[in-house]
């Protein structure tokens, strides 16, 4: 009963922080300091300051189910000097990318922890949907390799070439050549905080996970001094307490318990022990790790959300780590700086049009002609006349 009572308080004191009052990110339970900055986020409606970090979780869920609630791994993170970075692109994110409205010219690398469909099966939409919303260069996709070449994340992008031709060859001459192109960034699974990315101030490194197959990895990304750290899934790993101790915003999955995952799905006992805790973290590791890393806040993702679920995995890191704590739900977004992590929540519209593209979107180059066979052109229909085509 008291276990009961406890967990309860827990689930309401997380709730309350995560509710609409929550501003200054303190502790799970901090007193709530209502102010009178909304908690709502709207898409373009204020810029990043100077030293700000901007994270938007876009995806928090699984490869099953996928719903309407949640989407499949994706992060959104933005940075006070212009740059934008995706680490994942899981199935059905794009749909909340969208919702951001964000300057796709921007948007154009994505940091891939692993190849499985919940973490990179939206990158041909993202690769596509950018390209024809604002994107008029490359798309970059860095991604660790496998335990052979076909394993890895450049046979990955290859290999999404060469299914999506077709696409590609069809929108030739129409948008802007060099949007269309793809380009892996494929680096050793095994470095430990080796340097995958370096540019304008920001430094993102890579280190290895326990997941499944060789292959799966976790980044950390400095900047100004800030440091978010996004892990790919994985059981508890040496690497990551390594390379996330005290960071600011430290992402890592919380997945079901045993028991959660047995009742959830059906699985027999031993099978949801496995997957929950020998190739996922589950809760009572998730704490273990927090306790140790202590970062700021602490963020856990990668469960199906649902209120007695939460309750049980509360339980269970709290046992353990009693540190500033959310469990994310798909578009919480966080402002950080220095002084404050303040925790908002996106507000968009269920049906968004795609942001407006910049001049130099419009005057990139474009060249080659899609067109279709004589067989099809004499297909068309002789009692329709389309409008005349405009000169320009
Ligand atoms: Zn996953
Ligand atoms: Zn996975």
């Amino acid at each position: 009963m008291y276990r009961t009572l406890r967990a309860i308080g827990l689930l309401c004191a997380v709730l309350a922080f995560m509710s609409d009052d929550a501003d200054f990110v303190k502790d799970a339970v901090a007193e709530q300091s209502p102010t009178e900055t909304p908690s709502a986020w709207y898409p373009r409606t204020e810029k990043l300051r100077p030293n700000e970090m901007f994270v938007v979780a876009l995806g928090t869920g699984m490869p099953t189910p996928i719903t309407r609630g949640q989407k499949s791994s994706a992060w959104y993170v933005e940075l006070g000097n212009g740059d934008i970075f995706m680490f994942d692109v899981g199935s059905g994110s794009m749909e909340n990318l969208f919702a951001l409205r964000p300057e796709f010219h921007r948007v154009d690398k994505v940091f891939a922890s692993h190849l499985h469909t919940d973490h990179v099966g939206d990158a041909a939409a993202l690769w596509v949907g950018g390209w024809l919303s604002g994107r008029y260069t490359p798309l970059h996709i860095y991604g660790p390799s496998g335990s052979k070449p076909e394993l890895g994340t450049a046979a990955f992008v290859e290999g999404l070439k060469k299914a999506y031709a077709w696409d590609i060859a069809g929108r030739s001459g129409i948008l802007p050549d060099a949007g269309g192109q793809l380009i892996a960034h494929e680096f050793d699974f095994k470095q430990d905080g080796g340097v995958v990315y370096e540019k304008n101030g920001v430094k993102i490194t890579s280190f290895p996970a326990v997941h499944v197959l060789d292959g799966s990895v976790s980044y950390r990304l400095d900047w100004k001094g800030l440091s978010f750290v996004f892990g790919g899934d994985s059981a508890p790993n040496k690497w990551f307490i390594e390379r996330a101790k005290g960071a600011d915003f430290v992402i890592h999955e919380l997945f079901y318990t045993p028991e959660g995952l047995a009742k959830t799905l059906g699985w027999e006992a031993r099978q949801a022990t496995f997957v929950s805790s020998y190739i996922h973290t589950p809760p009572s590791g998730f704490g273990k790790i927090m306790a140790e890393v202590k970062p700021r806040l602490a963020v856990g993702y990668h469960t199906i959300r649902q209120p007695e679920l939460d309750m049980m995995m509360i339980e269970e890191v709290r046992k353990v780590y009693d540190g500033p704590l959310v469990i994310a739900n798909d578009l919480m977004a966080w402002s950080i700086t220095k002084d404050q992590i303040k925790q908002r929540e996106v507000v968009s519209s269920e049906r968004v049009q795609a942001p407006p593209t910049t001049q130099a979107y419009k005057e990139a180059k474009r060249s080659g002609e899609a067109k279709y066979s004589e067989f099809i052109n004499n297909g068309k229909w002789k009692g329709y006349t389309p409008p005349p085509l405009p000169e320009k």
